[in-house]
């Protein structure tokens, strides 16, 4: 089988900066750094180095960051024959300034040959026949649904980033995939430290099949269809850079799913992954391969 990733490719520019700027105000960046990113695109990534069969359906623009962002996938050994090339639009654009003591940061992402992303787009056999059809949200929401309608392979989807989902789509998810400011806000719930299982009667409140709550330096809680819910904690490694251990976490379960492994087994692999990811700098820069997750297993 393989996987199917339906989302977004983006061209991330991130600029070192001392401080952030305040509104109205310009800061001296002491370094730019020109990376491959979008949710939908990491993840496949993600999927395809632990050597998973993976097809990409996106769009990219007629202009130079569109054939860096392919390079970058082919890279990573993705099939990028279903992403298209869009005259007049350009290639989705995080910009990122970042503050150089590892603080805060800011993001604008202009959408660009994202947006362009409809339902005829994804009318086609790789997300027809896909094993596992991964989506997120930084494609328009009728073309996510128009996908998941589409697909006999398991649905997983990333809800990020966040907004209200219509039930039609809920009811065709088979593993939801938020993080716990995710969760919250599909449940609508109030704040304050929730257990637990707390959380996993929200995320079964939702209306998809199983969920799986991303919980940063925690692991993840399993939420199956049946069945009680547990934490599953990830090895201890060192973190350097968490940036994109989500997308990480989501190729990894997506992987091991398409593979046939339990829910269960597949977030212990997809939480062992992550954690190798935080191991490097960058979205993309320390994504493991099956053997280094394999190893940390055994
Ligand atoms: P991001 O948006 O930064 O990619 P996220 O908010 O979507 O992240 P998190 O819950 O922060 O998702 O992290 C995803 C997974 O990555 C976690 O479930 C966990 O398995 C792994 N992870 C994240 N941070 C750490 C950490 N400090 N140590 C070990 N594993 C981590």
């Amino acid at each position: 089988m393989s996987v199917t990733v339906v989302g977004s490719l983006n061209e991330d520019v991130v600029v070192t900066v001392d401080r952030l700027p305040g509104r109205g105000e310009t800061v001296i960046g002491s370094a730019v750094a020109v990376l491959p990113g979008g949710k939908g695109a990491n993840q496949a990534a993600a999927a395809g180095r632990l050597g998973t069969g993976v097809h990409m359906v996106g769009r990219v623009g007629a202009d130079p960051a569109a054939g860096r962002q392919l390079a970058a996938l082919a890279d990573a050994r993705v099939n990028v024959g279903r992403v298209q090339r869009t005259e007049g639009t350009p290639t989705g654009t995080a910009t990122i300034p970042v503050e150089a003591d590892g603080g805060e940061n800011l993001i604008v992402v202009v959408p660009g040959a994202n947006a362009e992303l409809t339902p005829a787009d994804v009318d086609v056999e790789s997300v027809h026949r896909a094993g596992v059809l991964l989506l997120q949200l930084e494609t328009p929401l009728d073309t996510v649904r128009a996908a998941a309608a589409a697909t006999r392979g398991t649905v997983v989807l990333n809800p990020a980033p966040s907004q209200p989902l219509p039930a039609d789509l809920l009811a065709r998810v088979d593993v939801l995939v938020p993080n716990e400011h995710e969760l919250r806000q599909l449940a609508d719930a109030p704040a304050g430290e929730l257990s637990p299982a707390e959380l996993a009667e929200l995320a079964r409140g939702l209306g998809a099949r199983s969920t799986v709550v991303t919980l940063g330096a925690r692991g993840a809680l399993v939420v199956p269809a049946d069945g009680p819910a547990h934490v599953q904690g990830p090895p201890p490694v060192r973190p350097v850079d968490t940036t994109g251990a989500g997308d990480c976490f989501c190729g990894a379960l997506s992987s091991a799913l398409d593979r046939g492994e339990t829910l269960a087994d597949a977030v212990r692999y997809a939480v062992t992954a992550a954690a190798l990811s935080t191991t490097g700098a960058g979205a993309r820069g320390a994504l493991p391969d099956d053997d280094e997750v394999q190893a940390l297993l055994a």
